[in-house]
């Protein structure tokens, strides 16, 4: 039984809920479904806490912050495992990359804490101004499902080590490895009410932490429509909005051509296409169109999908049947619209899979060609493998077309051009650039993005814009 975690204790609650590997349907664990009175203790508990977390020498409290991102460290093994079994990623992208990324948060941010410097604003000889970054209070932190160790350790790390106390709720079908840091967070001597972790809904649990008066601060990532109905319902609060994305590739024919065909693919089916920074809107200069097309749907057919625990499988199980009939609902949308599919398809891959495979929720790497940019497949966030390939003719045309978005969370670019480079880079509208590169992440640089993908960043000095009030103080000299 996966129990919350409240004021330093495993509390049990009156309902359950199951959570499954996505891969096999076996059953990994019965969950707690946290009642609102729990999730109301739980915040008492991270209130109570604060003073005393905020106030111990931010020496003392980085040491068991480093000290998490050690056990993380010593535990990768189990939880890439934990993770892969509850969310269906390949294990080789879990083990390698995302739960490792996750002790690298504590470490980051444990540095970052003892650098909590303020400003000095001096007013001639008159007046001196100087500001202080206290802790905002207890915040709530609201993961989805997607790659939930990374997104929540994304959160947690800045949230405690500036000083904060928690109240944590993943995504209901990926609990297992929050309840892990629960334990490893008990582990390194996080002290009761610090960090709590609350199972259940969103409409339930989730919408009692969201409207609790204590709350000061929600870091939410998530849904578009998710992230409006908690700004629209939760009072006055600080938010951090990361919400959905449909990220534009511009690939020019004056790029590296066989760096860009490889990120590509990369960048729409690693973790299974469930992303929110996938490049899944990929725009292809006019000139070599045609080529690429080709040779991307003849990569994307070779690669592997199937058992997530395999380390060679590249594409796993997405995370539930309603999601599978969402992507794949998407991939008959693109054909009724006209584009033409050349890699991949609705249908499930049956006869590859062995027989405690055959219930799982696998999509082929699917690819569509000569989609124009008013296709529903072009205009919203699919969340799975799904590439959809629009030609342009020159920079002008792909600018319109890449900003012609509801979306503005990452794009990527490919050209040896400096000029278009910069010019691109101003005229994007994007929280996030990615030139010539895949997706690398820099923990100090703002992670985040403008229209519909949210508000706020995080990341480096820029989580303390949630996780930190800046006071003023002025004094007469
Ligand atoms: P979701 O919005 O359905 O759920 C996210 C979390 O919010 C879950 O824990 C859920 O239980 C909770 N929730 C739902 N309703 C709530 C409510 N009323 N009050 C409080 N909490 C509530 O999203 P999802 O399907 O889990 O995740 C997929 C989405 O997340 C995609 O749109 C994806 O782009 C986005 N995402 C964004 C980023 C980013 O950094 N921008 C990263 C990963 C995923």
């Amino acid at each position: 039984m996966i129990k919350n975690l409240i004021n330093g204790k495993w509390v049990e609650s009156k309902e359950v809920f199951e959570t499954v590997n996505p891969a096999t349907g076996e059953v990994l664990a019965e969950v707690a479904h946290a009642s609102p009175q729990q999730v109301a203790e739980a915040v008492q508990a991270a209130k109570d806490a604060f003073p005393a977390w905020a106030n111990m020498p931010v020496a003392k409290r980085s040491k068991i912050i480093e000290k998490l991102g050690d056990l993380i460290a010593d535990n990768v093994e189990e939880l890439s495992e934990m993770e892969t079994k509850d969310t269906g990623l390949p294990l080789y992208q879990t083990r390698n990359a995302l739960i490792p990324r996750a002790s690298s948060n504590f470490y980051f941010f444990a540095e970052k804490a003892k650098q909590m410097n303020g400003h000095t604003y001096p007013m001639d000889d008159q007046m001196l101004n100087y500001t202080l970054y206290q802790p905002t209070g207890v915040c709530a932190l609201i993961s989805p499902w997607n790659v939930p160790f990374m997104t929540g350790t994304w959160k947690t790390a800045p949230c405690l080590a500036l000083g904060n106390t928690a109240v944590m709720k993943q995504s209901e079908l990926s609990p297992l490895t929050t309840d892990f840091l629960g334990r490893l967070a008990m582990e390194a001597g996080i002290p009761a009410g610090v960090f709590n972790v609350v199972h259940g809904f969103g409409s339930t649990t989730g919408n009692a932490l969201i409207m609790n008066k204590d709350v000061n601060a929600i870091s939410f990532t998530g849904g578009t429509a998710t992230g409006k109905h908690i700004i629209a319902s939760a009072g006055l609060k600080k938010f951090s909005m990361e919400l959905g994305g449909k990220s534009p590739v511009m690939i020019f024919d004056d790029c590296d051509y066989e760096r860009a065909l490889d990120a590509a693919l990369f960048g729409i089916f690693s973790i299974n296409g469930e992303r929110c920074t996938a490049g899944s809107r990929i725009f292809v200069q006019e000139t070599i169109y045609d080529k690429f097309a080709t040779e991307f749907a003849e990569r994307a057919n070779r690669i592997q999908v199937g058992d997530p625990m395999d380390m060679n499988t590249k594409v796993g199980s997405l995370i539930s049947q309603q999601h599978w009939d969402k992507v794949t609902g998407y991939i008959r949308v693109g054909i009724e619209e006209g584009a033409k599919l050349i890699a991949g398809g609705p249908e499930k891959p049956v006869h590859e899979l062995p027989a405690h495979l055959k219930n799982g929720h696998f999509v082929r790497p699917t690819v569509f060609r000569d989609v124009t940019n008013n296709m529903r497949i072009a205009r919203e966030e699919i969340f799975g493998p799904v590439a959809v390939l629009i030609p342009f003719k020159d920079e002008a045309d792909v600018i319109r077309l890449a900003n012609d978005n509801d979306y503005g969370l990452a794009s990527y670019l490919w050209t040896q051009d400096v000029g278009k480079v910069h010019r691109i880079a101003r005229a994007v509208e994007a929280g996030m650039l990615f030139v010539n590169s895949q997706n690398v992440r820099d923990l100090r640089t703002p992670f985040g993005g403008v229209k519909a993908s949210g508000t706020g960043r995080e990341g480096g000095d820029y989580s303390f814009e949630v996780f930190c009030e800046p006071k003023n103080v002025c004094i007469s000299m």
